[in-house]
């Protein structure tokens, strides 16, 4: 995808503050963090949603979330994390690149969402 933001940052072509990459994971900070830890880990090749996802992406899926609890520890937030993926306009994706948020730090996150 030529013009996707989260490619060009998987490629490099956008700098990032990169906190791990295998052969088909990409890790960065946010660029505007809500918790003292907000990583973005995305699969390298271009995915949009999980809405858009088929059986041949299950490896990197869980790519994904085992390498985690390893970027969470690692950046300030040990004592546990949690993770959340947006998902089209009900679940308020910005990015349309598939990204999983890992969030944490010293202290709880809050509440798992506001009721409403
Ligand atoms: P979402 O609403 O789930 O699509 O989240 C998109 C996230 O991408 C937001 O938390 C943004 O702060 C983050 N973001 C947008 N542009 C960049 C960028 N250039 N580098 C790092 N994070 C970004
Ligand atoms: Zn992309």
């Amino acid at each position: 995808m030529d013009n996707c933001l989260f490619c060009k940052i998987a490629r490099g072509e956008i700098p990032s503050r990169k906190v791990y990459e295998d052969d088909e994971v990409f890790a960065f900070h946010d660029i505007n963090p809500a918790r003292p830890v907000h990583i973005l880990v995305i699969p390298k090749r271009h995915i949009t949603s999980l809405a858009t996802v088929g059986d041949d992406d299950a490896p990197v899926l869980g790519r994904m979330l085992a390498v985690a609890n390893k970027l969470a520890s690692e950046s300030g937030s040990p004592d546990g994390f949690r993770v959340i993926i947006n998902n089209g306009r009900v679940g308020g994706q910005e990015v349309q690149h598939l990204h999983a948020h890992i969030v944490g730090g010293p202290e709880p996150v809050g509440p798992m969402l506001k009721r409403v």
